[in-house]
């Protein structure tokens, strides 16, 4: 056994409890020692029978005298026994819990813990956790009891008799990993003990100090996880840098017809991506900036820059809509310069489409031929991950929304080439701190700045007694300014099931008859045919369609700057970040744009949480807020892949991360003289990659 083992191939009943533990993501058993109780129940102070005094939460020890078992008016069970210690004797009750009759029996000595309570005849321990002290320590009382995750079949007192066992059996395997004079330094307890004692303190500074290790551990791997992945593509990767002196009045001419001035953040990235393009290992950048923020043309030059040097580039997205869109950019941008930009989408039949030519090649398109010989550039989903895709000199990769995408999709879209440069971008506002930690092997470059122009988009929360007159207001909105509205439907599933259509459907049924009978609305969600999403978002760009109803998962990144009104339903179920991405839609134009967030939630700390984008703008702010509000959770979303979850320490502590980073950074050096630390390192890895 290791602690990688399986728990089921430990004994018939870990088999037996197999499917309900995997619902507590517990498998082998290291999932199962690292499952951290979240409080301890207190029941640490011991009491002779006749000095418990009513409302006292205390534990006992004494001899059971008797025990019944009656029935209530209401059909329901209590169950009562009789204990007694040298200085008296007291009741305990529990209900609906038949077997403990069989269980305790008369005689047995017992070690109870519970609140004392007071009825007419007396003192009564209520419903107490109970056992039968062994030799040895107890375990559910008398001490700090810790209290887990539970799911149902898996009771906190099964899960502590389990650990409690395995530890035992385990102690031989868990030998410490860390460098004896980090521990020393960081003041940390032994591995052995810290997962003992957050399992089974004695006190709750001991349960402190072995959660600490345990969570400073968890940053501590990643970082090293990171930093060797780093080191991995830097040094065994070899790329084909870029030229870029021979372009440079190309690159200013292509720069000069833009119709804006980039950014000084823009500039920045540009400079650090050529920089990475330039150099002999590919580039492995993530461009991370709010949404709006213009990474789109970033990556735009990149590609011409790739095209120049004689090489096609890839840009993957997570959505039809999306690819589409990226499409229509990228060709507007780069085709005037002479790049052939190609579009590929759909999982089963790809469909290529040339822009010159008009043509879409549906039936099984000789993709390998066009796109070996046509394109500079191709755009698409998932679909350009499939095998019949080949280019003849792949380049550089862009990954657009990454964070929608798994590790193995990004490795089969770089296989493609020969060590291609990869950039992936995305809009999700992640403090710096967590960022290094997150993508500890990435480089970064952020946008931390949006372009010039932008006018704020006003926001406001509308309570469910305003919403009347708030679909009143955007009606002749609409109709004074000419402007266009979305309106995106409640969030049901993360997926697009059919559920969520269902309720989009119902929800656009009602707009349309009930709510806005004077204006054309449309639907958009993310089952229908690429041929019906393209046309209603056709529509909607060419200003037929005065609302567009949307489902949440749909819409990333789609860029319609005549829309300056949102509307999100149920505001109450996104997280802070999500939200302000969802309202990034509008504000695109030089308009002034609204964003109406309609909640029926009267809790004022919901409440008190949405008013906050009334009054922040920038996702970073918000995300931040979201990390201290609700945790890292919430903050990313449930659509994302790759985010490790993290069993222990907290995305929001960002001193602790610092820390456990500075360490990494000292000890990554001379790893190679711990090898139980570069083998579980090595395991970071393999955790990491799991989800997809
Ligand atoms: P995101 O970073 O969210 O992907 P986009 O790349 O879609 O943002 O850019 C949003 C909009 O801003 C686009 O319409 C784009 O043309 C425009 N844009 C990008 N850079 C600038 C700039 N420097 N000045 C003005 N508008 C810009
Ligand atoms: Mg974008």
């Amino acid at each position: 056994m290791d602690l990688k083992t399986p728990l089921r191939e430990l004994s018939r009943m870990f088999s037996a409890y197999d499917k309900r533990l995997e619902k507590l993501g517990i498998v082998s058993v290291q999932d199962l020692l690292y499952h951290i109780p979240f409080r301890y129940e207190d029941y640490s102070l011991l009491s002779t029978i006749a000095r418990a005094q009513p409302g006292e939460i205390i534990t006992i020890q004494g001899v059971v005298t008797e025990i019944t078992n009656a029935y209530t008016r209401s059909f329901k069970t209590i169950q009562k026994a009789i204990v007694q210690d040298a200085t008296g004797s007291v009741e305990a009750i529990w209900f609906n819990q038949p077997y403990l009759t069989k269980v305790i029996r008369s005689g047995d000595r017992l070690s109870l813990s519970g609140r004392v309570g007071l009825f007419s005849h007396g003192r009564v321990l209520e419903s107490p956790e109970y056992e039968i002290p062994g030799n040895g320590e107890t375990i559910h009382t008398g001490r700090l009891v810790p209290i887990y995750p539970e799911t149902k079949g898996v009771s906190s007192k099964w899960l502590r008799r389990q650990i409690y066992m395995l530890l035992k059996k385990v102690r031989p395997l868990l030998t410490d990993y860390l460098p004896q004079s980090l521990m020393i330094d960081q003041s940390l307890p032994p591995l052995h003990d810290a997962l003992k004692h957050v399992h089974f303190p004695l006190s709750l500074e001991d349960a402190r100090a072995a959660r600490d290790r345990l969570a400073f551990d968890e940053l501590f791997l990643l970082h090293l996880s990171g930093m060797t992945k780093k080191q991995e593509w830097e040094q065994h990767l070899k790329s084909h840098p870029f030229a870029i002196a021979p372009y440079r009045t190309k690159i200013q001419a292509f720069w000069d017809s833009l119709p804006f001035s980039l950014t000084a953040a823009q500039k920045q990235a540009v400079r650090e991506i050529f920089h990475d393009l330039a150099g002999k290992k590919p580039m492995n950048r993530l461009l991370e900036g709010d949404v709006g923020s213009g990474k789109t043309v970033v990556s735009a030059i990149a590609m011409y820059l790739a095209y120049l040097n004689g090489f096609q580039s890839v840009l993957m997205t997570p959505t039809e809509i999306l690819a589409q869109q990226h499409f229509t950019t990228i060709n507007n941008l780069l085709s005037p310069c002479g790049l052939k930009i190609g579009l590929a989408t759909g999982s089963k039949k790809i469909g290529i489409r040339n822009e010159e030519s008009g043509i879409k090649n549906k039936k099984k398109p000789n993709s390998k031929f066009q796109i070996r010989n046509s394109f500079n550039v191709l755009v698409g989903t998932h679909a350009v991950l499939s095998k019949r895709i080949n280019f003849a000199r792949l380049g550089l990769v862009v990954i657009d929304e990454q964070q929608r995408f798994g590790v193995k999709q990004r490795g089969i879209i770089r296989q493609k080439g020969k060590n291609p440069h990869l950039l992936t971008m995305t809009a999700t506002p992640i403090p710096r701190t967590v960022a290094l930690t997150l993508y500890g092997d990435l480089d970064l470059s952020y946008l931390g700045e949006m372009p010039k122009g932008r006018k704020n988009i006003k926001t406001w929360l509308v309570p469910s007694e305003k919403r009347k007159s708030a679909y009143r207001w955007i009606e002749r909105e609409i109709q004074a300014t000419n402007s266009q509205a979305f309106i995106i439907c409640p969030f049901i599933e993360e997926s697009e099931s059919l559920k969520t259509v269902k309720a989009a459907t119902k929800e656009f049924e009602l707009l349309t008859n009930a709510i806005f009978p004077n204006l054309k609305l449309g639907l958009l969600h993310g089952r229908l045919k690429t041929k019906e999403k393209d046309q209603i978002l056709q529509e909607f760009r060419d200003r037929n369609l005065h609302i567009l109803a949307a489902t949440p998962v749909v819409e990333v990144g789609i860029d319609i700057p005549n829309a300056t009104i949102i509307v999100i339903e149920a505001a109450e179920r996104f997280g802070l970040a999500q939200l302000h991405q969802l309202r990034g839609r509008v504000g695109r134009g030089d308009k002034q744009s609204f964003c109406l967030l309609f909640t029926e939630a009267k809790n004022t700390q919901t409440v008190q949480r949405l008013k906050a984008m009334e009054v922040m703008r920038t996702g970073a702010e918000l995300a931040e807020l979201d990390l201290k509000l609700r945790g890292p959770g919430d903050m990313f979303g449930t659509m994302q892949h790759g985010i490790k979850q993290m069993k222990i320490a907290s995305f929001s502590d960002f001193l602790l991360i610092k820390k456990s980073r500075e360490e990494a950074g000292k000890v990554f050096t001379h790893m190679n003289e711990h090898p139980l630390l570069v083998k579980e390192v090595q395991n970071v890895s393999i955790r990491e990659i799991s989800p997809d």
